[in-house]
């Protein structure tokens, strides 16, 4: 779907009020018109607050958010819609904290919505498995220690990289928490992210050693660490910036959430190439979300 880019001043234009973010919501869940999933009628009024809809012929109601990430929120969409423009718009994310402030909603409410706007981002990608020549390789995130990256360091949670190499560019990038880098854990991830029969690209740590047996062309060298950012250029180039990224906006972030915030750099990431088009395609993801609950973000 080609999506225009829009303006400050456009988006507010087309999203101005709850009644423009409600129609919005409305086509873009029935782009061909609404039908009664019960009877097929074509004709329906919306009632109470504007967010059901009627059918006419049964009454049978539906909600214009069910499915969606705002189901059952109790927060304007108007406000959704320009947490949605502003999670999009600046490269290096928006902080619970400011969107509080710039959407006078309170901490905890701002800090639930761009959480699950992370997680219809997330939703989004992983839908997608890599393919042709793959560069992976681990990454330690967090904790309080600085120094050299390494296996099995103190406070930090292993994260799985992988990117599509294109040569001169990289593709498509995915970052996955792992709960250690043993063999299993390692091959789970490879298995749920990349496609069958792939080229990949790792070093010579003993938990790639079972690649080739899964079907994968394997190039597993051995390289001294100085080296290793030559031999997987994209990997490395992408675990920097995704660091640079969760210390920029969010000052970093805790074990806990970190995945959602790599989902949300992979997000990004993914559609550098559209970055025009981002906040329409964002609302389209958060329309198409399965909702999740705050308890569930807790979790
Ligand atoms: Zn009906």
């Amino acid at each position: 779907m080609i999506q225009p880019e829009l303006s400050l001043l456009q988006f507010k234009k087309r999203f101005g009020t709850e009644r423009a973010c409600q129609n919005a919501l409305e086509k873009m869940r029935w782009p061909e018109g609404f039908q009664c999933p019960k009877c097929q009628h074509i004709k329906a009024t919306r009632i109470k607050t504007r967010r059901l809809l009627q059918c006419s012929k049964c009454h049978f109601q539906v909600s214009l958010t069910s499915g969606t990430i705002f189901h059952k929120t109790r927060t304007p969409l108007q406000k959704w819609f320009w947490a949605i423009y502003l999670a999009s718009q600046d490269k290096g994310g928006v902080s619970a904290m400011r969107l509080s402030k710039q959407l006078e909603l309170g901490y905890k409410t701002a800090w639930a919505m761009l959480h699950k706007i992370r997680k219809a981002m997330a939703q989004r990608d992983n839908g997608y498995t890599l393919s042709g020549f793959i560069e992976l390789d681990d990454a330690f995130f967090g904790g309080a220690a600085k120094g050299r990256r390494g296996r099995g360091a103190a406070n930090k949670t292993p994260v799985l990289v992988m990117v599509e190499s294109k040569g001169e560019h990289a593709g498509f990038i995915t970052m996955q928490t792992v709960e250690s880098m043993e063999r299993p854990q390692v091959e789970t991830l490879v298995k749920k992210h990349i496609a069958p029969a792939q080229r990949i690209r790792t070093d010579g740590y003993k938990s790639y050693a079972g690649l080739t047996e899964m079907g994968h062309r394997h190039d597993g060298n051995p390289v001294p660490a100085n080296k290793a950012s030559e031999d997987l250029p994209w990997v490395h180039t992408a675990i920097s910036n995704a660091k640079r990224f969760l210390l920029g906006t969010y000052h970093g972030v805790s074990h806990k959430h970190l995945q959602r915030y790599l989902d949300e750099f992979c997000y990004r990431f993914n559609r550098r190439a559209w970055e025009k088009q981002i906040t329409l395609r964002l609302l389209t993801a958060c329309i198409f979300a399965s909702p999740i609950t705050y308890a569930e973000l807790k979790a």
